[in-house]
């Protein structure tokens, strides 16, 4: 899986990702908590390790304006306070799991793995049907359905959509839309994007009252459940 870690501690950082690595597992790290959550928003990732105690940005202030942007990347909150007013203030600002410092490695490497799973869909491989909010993706008929109405896409727009709907929740980015979508290598002068986006929100939100389609300033966009 791949991994972003935010630690400021050198040592601890350094730690964890030579036993992730060692797992099989793709690791980022960022040592301030603005780092991370650049990193958290413009890459996507299966967990994320965050210290609660950081430069620049605390652990608990980046897990909620995470939430709070839609990403549901799972976290896992490390802290030195063991009190449980912090395990619940972390999991209270939108962490899924807490560990207290000192830790083994082998538990936090567990913890991690249930995280993902628990995100992971078990029907992946042999979904058909992609669903946001009232909105329904079939990929076998590939229909597009919102409220009982049927939506006419064209094709790039249909693969647009579905790229989308595969990372719900998730920021998809410009280059990941370049590099999935339209199989371009990355150009950040063109305005492709931007323009197959207006138009699939032209179709599949003009008219409803809530929008699936949201941008996330500065780094890409989302299609969510609700806004
Ligand atoms: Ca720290």
């Amino acid at each position: 899986m791949r991994l972003l870690i935010i630690e400021d501690e050198k040592d601890v950082c350094a730690f964890i990702a030579k036993g992730m690595k060692e797992a099989g597992h793709i690791v980022d790290v960022a040592a301030t908590g603005k780092d991370g959550l650049f990193l958290a928003t413009t890459e996507s990732y299966d967990v994320m390790i965050v210290d609660r105690m950081l430069p620049e940005l605390d652990g608990l202030t980046i897990i909620r304006t995470l939430r709070g942007a839609g990403v549901k990347t799972p976290a896992l909150i490390l802290s030195a306070l063991g009190e449980v007013d912090d395990r619940i203030m972390g999991l209270r600002a939108g962490g899924d799991d807490y560990l207290v410092k000192p830790f083994s490695f082998a538990e936090l490497l567990v913890r991690v793995e249930v995280l993902q799973r628990r995100m992971a869909s078990p029907a992946h491989e042999t979904q058909t049907q992609l669903s946001a909010g009232d909105l329904r993706l079939d990929l076998l008929t590939r229909k597009v359905v919102r409220g009982g109405q049927e939506i006419e896409l064209q094709a790039r727009e249909f693969r647009l959509l579905e790229y989308m709907m595969r990372h719900k929740g998730q920021v998809v980015t410009r280059t990941m839309l370049l590099e999935n979508v339209w199989d371009y290598n990355f150009d950040p002068q063109t305005n492709v994007i931007d323009v197959h986006i207006s138009r699939l929100r032209g179709k599949v939100d003009k008219g409803f009252d809530t929008a699936l389609i949201r941008t996330v300033r500065g780094a890409g966009y989302v299609i969510d459940d609700h806004v």
